[in-house]
C-alpha cells in the first residue's frame, strides 16, 4: 500500500509499504480522510516528535470504512464508518494502575510510535474504534481527535455556573474550545482571534468573539475591560504566545485560572520575571497544563453529532497522498488554513 514515510525525521517521502496484516483483536480501517496536526507534522517533518519511534508513518487524525476485522471484534461490520482514538496507555505501570491513564510511563499514539494514518490503510485495536455519527463526512470526522483533547481540557476547566471565560486563539483547538465553553455552565465566554475568516466561524455558531489587534493590543484590551470589568475566572490559551498570554493574564481574577492548552514555541525565548509568579502567588491564581487526552473520543463524536461542536467550516483544503509535503507547507504557510485534510 502506499504511505508517507519517515526513516528519520525530516526525511519522509511517499512509497510502498506492506499493508497491515489483522490479528484476532484489530480492525484495519481503509483510510478516507486524514487531517494534518499542523505542529505535529511540521515536527516530523523537523527535529521529530518527542513520541515518536522511526521509521514512522504519522497521522493521527483519520476516518474511514472497516475494511477486516479480527475473530474478537464485535459490535462493528465490515464497511462501518468509523474513526479511532490514537492515544493507547498500557494499563500496567503505576499511573494506569492509579486511573490516571493520561500519565501513562508507556504512552502510545497513532502517527507516532504506532503505524499513523497517513496511507491507505491502518491497524487499530477494536477498543479504539468508534462509529462516525450519521451526519458527519469523512472529512468532518478526522477533527474528532482535536474535540477529544479539548474535551479533556473542558473536564480540567470544570466551569461552574456564573463563572466568565476567555478562550486566546482561533486555530482548530480555539474554533473548538471557543463553541465548548459557549455551551458550557459558564455564564459567558468569549474568544479572542486575529482573523475574520476564523471569528466569522464562531459567530455563525453564535459564539461571543472579540477582534485581536496585532499592532495595538490596547485595542482589545479596551474591549474586553468593556465585557467583563471584574475580569474573568479562567482563560484558556491555546496560542502558545507569550505576548498574548502576557496582555490576558491581567484579565484573570483573583482565585482565578489558567490553562496552558497550546505549547509555547521552543525558538520564542523568553524570561519571565519573579514579578510575574509573585503576582499569581498573592492573587491566589492557578497556572495548569492541560495536554491531549484518554477516553475522550466518544464524548467528542457525540458533541460533533449534536452539532454542538460545528467543524464542517474547519475543512480549508484538501489533498492526495501524493501531494503531502505540498498540504504540509500550505498549512505552514497559508493563514486562512485551519484544517488541510488527505484524502488517499
Ligand atoms: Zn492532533
Ligand atoms: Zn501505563
Amino acid at each position: 500500500m502506499k504511505a508517507l514515510v519517515y526513516e528519520a525525521p525530516g526525511k519522509g517521502k511517499i512509497m510502498e509499504i506492506p499493508k497491515p496484516v489483522c490479528g484476532d483483536d484489530d480492525v484495519i480501517i481503509k483510510i478516507k480522510a486524514c487531517g494534518i496536526c499542523k505542529w505535529s507534522e511540521l515536527a516530523h517533518n523537523s527535529t521529530g516528535t518527542t513520541l515518536a519511534k522511526y521509521p514512522c508513518t504519522p497521522g493521527h487524525e483519520f476516518a474511514g470504512v472497516i475494511e477486516e476485522k479480527g475473530k474478537n471484534v464485535t459490535g462493528f461490520e465490515i464497511g462501518d464508518a468509523v474513526t479511532a482514538d490514537n492515544a493507547t496507555n498500557c494499563g500496567d505501570c503505576y499511573y494506569c494502575r492509579n486511573d490516571q491513564s493520561l500519565y501513562c510511563e508507556n504512552f502510545a499514539s497513532i502517527g507516532h510510535n504506532i503505524q499513523g494514518g497517513f496511507a491507505e490503510y491502518v491497524k487499530v485495536k477494536k477498543d479504539k474504534v468508534f462509529k462516525i455519527p450519521p451526519n458527519l463526512s469523512f472529512d468532518e470526522a478526522t477533527v474528532a481527535e482535536p474535540v477529544a483533547c479539548a474535551v479533556h481540557c473542558m473536564d480540567v476547566l470544570a466551569a461552574k455556573p456564573g463563572e466568565k471565560i476567555l478562550v486566546l486563539g482561533v486555530g482548530p483547538h480555539g474554533l473548538i474550545l471557543g463553541q465548548l465553553c459557549h455551551h458550557s455552565s459558564a455564564l459567558k465566554a468569549v474568544t479572542i482571534g486575529g482573523l475574520d475568516s476564523k471569528l466569522d466561524i464562531l459567530k455563525e455558531c453564535g459564539v461571543p468573539v472579540i477582534k485581536m489587534d496585532r499592532n495595538d493590543y490596547s485595542v482589545h484590551e479596551e474591549a474586553i475591560k468593556k465585557e467583563f470589568p471584574h475580569g474573568v475566572d479562567a482563560i484558556i490559551d491555546t496560542t502558545g504566545y507569550w505576548p498574548l498570554v502576557q496582555s490576558a493574564f491581567k484579565f484573570l481574577k483573583k482565585g482565578g485560572r489558567f490553562i496552558q492548552y497550546g505549547s509555547y514555541h521552543s525558538n520564542d525565548d523568553f524570561v519571565i520575571p519573579p514579578s510575574w509568579f509573585n503576582n499569581i502567588h498573592y492573587n491566589e491564581q492557578q497556572y495548569i497544563g492541560v495536554s491531549c487526552q484518554t477516553f475522550c473520543f466518544d464524548r467528542a463524536l457525540e458533541y460533533m453529532g449534536s452539532g454542538k461542536v460545528k467543524v464542517d467550516k474547519f475543512i480549508t483544503h484538501k489533498f492526495n497522498l501524493d501531494d503531502y509535503f505540498e498540504a504540509l507547507e500550505v498549512n505552514r504557510t497559508d493563514r486562512e488554513a485551519i484544517k488541510v485534510i488527505i484524502n488517499p
